[in-house]
């Protein structure tokens, strides 16, 4: 067991409406000079550009759109930005947060899209030779989630991120499995809270699917709640258990895979029959959001789902989950994607 416990949490977020001059607000509370603004086209379009033209004159921005990025990381000086501010999807916040540890400096995380829970969490996904892993990096230390551009992303993308709450589900059980297996860390407030923002979201699957402000602004909520999650309970664990392998491994093994929270979601489904938990209650509430529920919609075949079960615990050997557990082999496999109507 660990000697202590460390903790690292967001210390100022805000969820509301036309929020580019708070952004600027916070710069100026906090004192920075020279802020580098991280994005993509049309982030740029909808926030950034407004960031920058709200800072004029009083905070220098420097604005690299991402495409741009082998350029900037080759001029990257620490001590040119004060503070950096990921605006965008996955990739963008990925990138800032890998730029703001590089350069030692806060992070403000300001999502356009509710897809995935990196937006507050200290996780980084980081791609090298076409394969994707996750690792700690800086936790956010402002979040501006501006619910007047998220609300405008296609609809898919806030499905995603139920998909991607949904998966804590299954991610909690692991944990403890981990914990009853190994004596690993084992964190009951996070484990808790991550566990909340999954059955927000399977509580009210038919009224978020609707997905008005409220819905949007529910899904924005949870997945900075399983951020936070995160953050406290040092790790991804809480989040991410044998449902992110699958979805991981299905990454590796296919050119264009579905959304992140797309592929954790119809996961969940299969490895809540693994834990002898509700999967019926996973699968109908991904129905009622609208999401994938089966292979078929998911756009994955039989083999490759089955290929990715199979790879998953090869993923993070040392993260022990439920597929460490139960032995597998392809039949079997089979045999519960038939009894599940995934397949
Ligand atoms: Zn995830």
């Amino acid at each position: 067991m660990e000697q202590f416990h460390a903790m690292e949490l967001p210390h100022y977020i805000i969820v509301g409406e036309k929020l580019s001059d708070k952004v600027v607000e916070r710069l100026r509370i906090g004192g920075f000079r020279n802020a580098l603004i991280i994005t993509s086209p049309t982030p740029y379009r909808l926030m950034a550009s407004k960031i920058e033209s709200e800072a004029h004159n009083a905070i220098d921005v420097e604005v690299c759109v991402l495409g741009e990025y082998g350029k900037l990381l080759n001029g990257l000086e620490s001590g040119r930005y004060d503070v950096v501010l990921g605006v965008g999807g996955g990739r963008v916040i990925d990138t800032a947060k890998a730029v703001a540890e590089t350069v030692n400096v806060p992070l403000f995380s300001i999502p356009t899209v509710a897809s995935h829970d990196g937006i507050a969490s200290p996780m980084t996904s980081i791609r090298t030779g076409g394969k994707a892993y996750s690792r700690k990096s800086v936790m956010p230390s402002v979040i501006i989630a501006d619910m007047s551009v998220i609300s405008l992303a296609p609809r898919r993308y806030a499905v995603s991120g139920c998909g991607d709450l949904i998966a804590k589900y299954s991610a909690v059980r692991d944990w403890w499995l981990g914990h009853l297996s190994s004596g690993e860390y084992y964190g009951r407030y996070a484990a808790h809270l991550a566990y909340l923002s999954a059955a927000v979201i399977i509580k009210s699957s038919r009224k978020i699917s609707r997905m008005d402000l409220d819905g949007v602004r529910t899904i924005v909520e949870a997945l900075i709640s399983a951020g936070v999650s995160m953050g406290i309970a040092g790790s991804s664990r809480p989040c991410s258990g044998s449902e992110h392998l699958i979805a991981h491994s299905l990454e590796h093994l296919m050119d264009s895979p579905p959304l992140h929270g797309e592929r954790c979601g119809v996961a969940t489904v299969f490895t809540s029959y693994l834990h002898g938990s509700n999967w019926r209650r996973i699968a109908e509430s991904l129905r009622g959001l609208g999401a994938p529920s089966t292979l078929n919609e998911l756009g994955v075949d039989t083999d490759i789902f089955t290929e990715a079960v199979i790879k998953a615990p090869t993923i993070r050997p040392e993260r022990y989950t439920v597929l460490n557990r139960v032995k597998l082999d392809r039949k079997r496999i089979l045999d519960i994607l038939q009894e599940t109507g995934l397949a």
